[in-house]
């Protein structure tokens, strides 16, 4: 009897496998996003091993370096091993800054060291350094309050602290001080400028960033203070003392750099003229490693187009991975423009119509937070699908895109239509720019999250055929 029974039930499982087997229908892409989803978060994708070893082997990449320029070609071999296809490396001419040595230091009341970073694009000072009383504006609208002639001979400073929030808000409201700011300042007579940094923490550490040309140029030498020392200069004018400071940089330009964007495909089956891109930059500061800004966000993307490449088919679209050269010192004054979003907005104009979505990474390597889709789709089936699937791992639908992000920007102004998935960036700000941003800070569970989402709007998105423009 228990043989029999045993029988039956072979034979029944064989009918019930049979019936399934031909009633399978093909998986749906949302059954497919699910499994890129758990294959991200169970950590089998190449965004750590790629972040690990991009910045191991390089170490910070300032645009227009050796270093950039290396890391460029180690990215396109190793996209093209991973099997990405048409991978290219498009180069273009930009003006290289090079930070050289920088120090500052109280001189009066009494000599005190300071933490300070020369702010990028800023020219040297001259060879023995320069000093001046120091002027402290609250904010960089008091310093524009200030009348011409006003701060001669003077070192104009603007103390704002930066607020910290999930967001770029907190950024977003400091970082005008540090564009402006130098300009300012001469413009008033100042012989240099100086700023608390733009980062929410009290590390004794200054935030490096770029500065703004004007015609062309930057006007004084300009430096971050780390918050500490900022906070120190503050209290000895408090306390009624002239802060007297010396600042040293021996800052320069390569007017003949060039700087590149890696370009790779994963080409879709069925319109692969149609393309879904997914930007971060490969560029970085020089005090770190640039392993959260941004060589995580370039880990991410190619992480997610990978797993979407070693499915058994490739999606309708084609999925183009951009690594962009020379984010970091980003000018929106031509001819100094040069940036990687801007150049490959003009390189690949033609194309830009056939660009279906863009997004960018380029907020660290923490957890998604929200996904905005464009306005066009917000309540459709697609947008359902993404949300289903998003949801079980914490992110919420939002129906803001505050920034589509610096390098894809260009081509979204060109009518793109941009796909934002925002970051945790409570802590972000903390590393940011700093000699801490290094490898070590990316947590492994956080970027693989990171990648699933990615992973999941990419492929629904590539393998879909809304029209995320919408109307035509
Ligand atoms: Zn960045
Ligand atoms: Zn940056």
């Amino acid at each position: 009897m228990r043989s029999g029974t045993l029988l039956l039930s072979i034979a029944f499982c064989a009918a019930v496998g049979l019936q399934i087997a031909s009633a399978a229908a093909p998986e749906t892409p949302e059954a497919i996003a699910v499994r890129l989803r758990d294959k991200a978060m169970n950590g089998e994708s190449i965004a750590y091993p790629f972040v690990s070893e991009l910045t191991t082997r390089f170490g910070p990449r300032p645009a227009g370096s050796s270093a950039e320029q290396h890391a460029a070609a180690w990215a396109a071999a190793r996209l093209t091993a991973l099997g990405f296809e048409n991978v290219r490396i498009e180069s273009f001419p930009i003006q290289a800054w090079v930070r050289g040595s920088d120090r500052g230091e109280i001189v009066s009341p009494n000599a005190q060291p300071l933490a300070v970073a020369a702010l990028g694009q800023s020219p040297a000072t001259p060879p023995g350094g320069l000093e001046g009383e120091v002027v402290i504006f609250s904010t960089l609208d008091d310093l524009l309050a200030a009348p011409k002639g006003s701060l001669a001979g003077k070192i104009a400073m603007v103390a704002r602290r930066m607020v910290r929030v999930e967001d770029l808000a907190g950024y977003a409201a400091v970082v005008p001080a540090r564009a402006a700011g130098p300009h300012e300042a001469a413009q008033r007579g100042a012989i240099a400028f100086i700023m608390r940094s733009a980062g929410p923490d009290h590390h004794r550490m200054p935030h490096a960033g770029t500065t703004r040309y004007f015609d062309g140029r930057v006007d004084v030498p300009a430096f971050a203070l780390s918050a500490p020392d900022a906070d120190q200069i503050e209290r000895l004018a408090a306390l009624g003392e002239k802060v007297r400071v010396r600042l040293f940089s021996t800052a320069s330009y390569v007017k003949d750099a060039h700087s590149q964007n890696v370009v790779a495909d994963v080409r879709g089956r069925e319109r692969p003229d149609e393309i879904v891109m997914l930007g971060a930059h490969l560029d970085s500061w020089d005090l770190g490693t640039g392993a959260i800004d941004d060589a995580a966000g370039d880990a991410i993307m190619a992480g997610a187009a990978k797993l979407i490449a070693e499915l058994p088919r490739r999606p309708k679209r084609t999925i183009r991975v951009v690594f962009f050269g020379s984010e970091e010192v980003a000018q929106p004054v031509k001819p100094f423009g040069a940036f990687g979003g801007n150049v490959y907005a003009t390189a690949h104009t033609g194309e830009l119509a056939k660009h279906v979505l863009a997004g960018e990474s380029d907020l660290g390597a923490d957890r998604i937070l929200s996904v905005t889709l464009p306005k066009s789709v917000a309540d459709s089936d697609f947008a359902k699908s993404v949300y289903r699937v998003l949801t079980p791992i914490g992110v919420l639908a939002s129906q803001t895109l505050a920034d589509p992000g610096t390098d894809v920007s260009p081509s979204v102004e060109a009518g793109v239509p941009a796909v934002g998935l925002a970051q945790d960036a409570s802590g972000y700000f903390d590393l940011h720019h700093t000699a801490d941003d290094t490898l070590d800070k990316i947590d492994r569970r956080q970027l693989d999250q990171n990648v699933a989402a990615w992973a999941v709007v990419a492929w629904l998105a590539a393998e879909s055929d809304v029209d995320f423009r919408g109307g035509h």
